[in-house]
């Protein structure tokens, strides 16, 4: 088996990458441990305008012009004329990208994991799970799509210092109120989200490891969730880590992108849209190496103001606190958009 571009991962960063890749006529394998495409822990939330240019209408479950941002001393109403954020269900989005890259010529192959990289020899190993067999493949460059835990990025050497933790159930039932949950004493300088989607509502948690371990952050989780109505006891979370150590991505003839990049918001947890947007522009530039990269720069330039916020208000409780009111107050007036705040922006 040889290839110009093996992919590890099947999530958005890189399915966008190996379909950019393939436009450009490039052989390229993909392999993806799970047994299907798009399922994963996550609530599901994009940005409008992250939104807008990458995925199509009919993935949208639902769409919020209004945004509640809730605090120990406000309970803000952020309106907007176009809609802010959209919910979408992973496995409806891994569908449609995975039936893109297939069309666009893409080898993918579900339950096929990555056991070993030789790079020396520019080969690899992986399990094929339904039939137990290994297989070795041959490859030009290889690129790690393959998330928070990438076993490509530890190959490069790379250590993951900043990690954040995600907690979600998916609450069996209708809302219509997309809420934001600041508050130091509850979740530090993290937050916990009402997400509504078409038939379930997205309940969770988002955390700097530093600052809460996920125990903790499951028991917080718990209790503010009782207070909101919502009794999630019987069901069963499911958690994972977000990589927002961004340490580069272009590393000679092996390349991260999305997670495995460590390009997830450290702030909000926001990670689809860089997923995409990373996957598609490094496709791109392994094909041709005069792909404009501004947009790239600007989702990077982005990721570092979220990383630097992380930092600051990871130290104190007050300066933190007193962020958190400045941030809801300026969104309730109006004198900041909600869009600054994004990845997409
Ligand atoms: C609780 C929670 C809530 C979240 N909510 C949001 C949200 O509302 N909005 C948002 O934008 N982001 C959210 N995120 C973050 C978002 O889910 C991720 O940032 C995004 O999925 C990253 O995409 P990716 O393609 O880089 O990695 P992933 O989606 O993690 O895909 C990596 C893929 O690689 C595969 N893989 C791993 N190792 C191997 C191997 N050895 N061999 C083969 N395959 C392998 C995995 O199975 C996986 O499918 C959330 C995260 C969590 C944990």
């Amino acid at each position: 088996m040889h290839y110009n571009v093996i992919i590890i991962g099947g999530g958005p960063s890189g399915l966008a990458c190996a379909t950019a890749l393939a436009e450009h006529q490039k052989e390229v394998l993909l392999l993806e441990r799970k047994s299907r495409f798009g399922p994963k822990v996550c609530a599901g939330g994009i940005t409008w305008s992250g939104l807008l240019t990458k995925v199509p209408p009919h993935l949208i479950e639902k769409q919020f012009h209004v945004q509640h941002v809730i605090t120990p001393f406000q309970q803000a109403r952020i309106i907007e004329k176009d809609p802010i954020i959209a919910t979408v269900n992973r496995t409806n989005l891994g569908r449609h990208m995975a039936e893109k890259a297939k069309k666009s010529g893409v080898d993918l192959r579900a339950s096929c994991q990555l056991t070993q990289i030789h790079h020396e020899n520019k080969q690899l190993v992986f399990e094929d799970k339904e039939n137990g067999k290994e297989y070795i493949a041959h490859y030009d460059i290889l690129v790690g799509a393959d998330g928070a835990t990438s076993k490509v990025r530890k190959h490069l050497g790379l250590t993951t210092e900043s990690l954040g933790v995600g907690i979600n159930y998916q609450y069996p039932a209708t809302a219509e109120k997309m809420e934001w949950h600041l508050d130091w004493t509850t979740f530090r300088n993290g937050y916990g989200w009402i997400f509504p989607h078409h038939d379930s509502i997205s309940i969770g948690a988002y955390a700097d490891r530093r600052q809460m371990t996920p125990a903790a952050l499951k028991a917080a989780l718990l209790a503010w969730s009782e207070k909101q109505g919502y009794d999630l006891s019987r069901l069963q979370p499911r958690a994972e880590l977000v990589n927002h150590d961004y340490q580069g991505w272009n590393f000679g003839d092996i390349f991260l992108v999305g997670e495995a990049a460590g390009l997830a918001s450290g702030l909000t947890g926001e990670g689809i849209y860089p997923a995409i947007v990373s996957g598609e522009i490094i496709g791109n530039h392994i094909a041709d190496k005069g792909t404009d990269l501004q947009q790239m720069e600007r989702l990077i330039a982005m990721h570092q103001v979220h990383s630097r916020m992380v930092r600051r208000t990871g130290k104190n409780r007050i300066l933190t606190s007193l962020l958190f009111e400045t941030i809801t107050l300026l969104l309730r007036t109006k004198a900041l958009s909600f869009k600054k705040l994004e990845m997409a922006h």
